[in-house]
């Protein structure tokens, strides 16, 4: 049995809980298979489709850089560094100038982020799905908290009834893309955030794209088919889903994170017939609902960069603005979730 370290970002996007594991194996190759059999998301992360283990990894062992066939002793240390952090075993985070440290100095003072944490922040790329109702106070406040990468896409242009909720546009953007209105109203915000723009529907083809590009994905859209389509998109690439909904005076936040605990599809396995769908289109939705909803998605994803609190994995949160109540569901992977298929550990979750 040897001791296998693996790099943080690896623990972060196969949604693991520790960097060491013991395993089995008389090749580096198979000490890294017998953790892909325990953990089967980490497999497209270090091998091939041909069965080779990436290049970009620098596989250590007792100390001494060796190749993936090489002999693994037995109770060596193995360790699985990223060459593209310079050998640390950690990406490198950008540094914070003497400004940023005055403009975050209320976050830098919280021991849950400190300057480190706002490091995070800064190194952080989160996907904004959607620019309306819940986009707008999401993106507003993940550009003013210092998340350094946004992204945001849509394909409608404001219209004058989106101003009654939707705040990042404004009277004189109505008629315009809402990712070039939004993009103004960020940037008045931050002028350091580096902001993506898509002026398009997610759809098939560039959710494969676009959605591994980013650390964490956010819902602001208003449809069942774009969640479906998230929802195996951020399982597939191993990103997690913060998700938000929101009708009338009713909302609901969860968080969905590959690889530990339920999906989208096992909590909705189908979508409602149109007929009883809640459209708020149609059907109006309270001006200040969105706001609500969207910051309690905010703060899942800000807490998912930090690695900070409990997260609303397996618990889907539901706000009634009209008795103002939160209460909360909770729910289990369904073994026969055709996005998920869940595994017998999410199931012991
Ligand atoms: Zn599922």
């Amino acid at each position: 049995m040897s001791k296998l370290t693996i790099p943080e970002v690896l623990v972060r996007v196969a949604g693991l809980d520790s960097r060491i594991y013991s395993v089995d194996g008389e090749t580096i190759t198979e000490a890294l298979r017998a953790l892909c059999q325990r953990h089967p998301q980490l497999e497209q992360h270090f091998f091939h489709d041909s069965g080779q283990v990436k290049e970009h990894f620098m596989l250590v062992v007792d100390g001494a850089l060796a190749a993936p066939d090489a002999p693994l002793p037995e109770a060596s240390e193995l360790e699985v560094l990223l060459a593209a952090s310079g050998g640390s075993g950690s990406t490198e985070l950008p540094h914070l100038s003497n400004d940023e440290r005055a403009r975050y100095a209320r976050h830098i003072m919280l021991p849950q982020v400190g300057e480190d944490g706002q490091r995070k922040l800064k190194a952080a790329k989160v996907l904004i799905v959607g620019t309306g109702g819940l986009g707008s106070p999401i993106a507003m406040y993940l550009a003013a908290a210092g998340v350094g990468t946004i992204g945001l896409i849509d394909f409608d242009v404001v219209d004058q009834s989106n101003l009654q909720r939707q705040i990042v546009h404004s009277i004189t953007t109505v008629g315009t893309p809402k990712v070039s209105s939004a993009r103004r109203r960020l940037r008045d915000i931050n002028d350091q955030l580096h902001l993506v723009t898509y002026d398009a529907e997610l759809n098939e083809e560039n959710a494969r794209d676009i959605i591994p590009e980013y650390d964490v994905i956010i819902d602001g859209c208003d449809n069942y088919a774009t969640r479906y389509l998230i929802n195996r998109v951020t399982r597939k690439y191993g990103v997690p889903y913060v998700y938000g909904a929101i009708f009338q005076f009713d909302g609901q936040v969860s968080v969905f994170l590959p690889g530990r605990g339920p999906c989208y599809q096992c909590l909705h396995p189908e979508a409602p017939p149109p007929a009883i769908a809640p459209n708020t289109n149609n059907k109006g939705v309270f001006g200040v609902l969105p706001g609500v909803v969207g910051l309690l998605e905010a703060t899942e994803a800000l807490k998912i960069i930090l690695g900070i609190g409990d997260l609303l994995a397996g618990r889907l949160l539901i706000y009634d603005a009209l008795s103002m109540r939160f209460r909360e569901v909770a729910f289990r992977a369904r073994p026969s979730c055709r996005a998920c298929g869940a595994t017998v550990e999410e199931l012991c979750l």
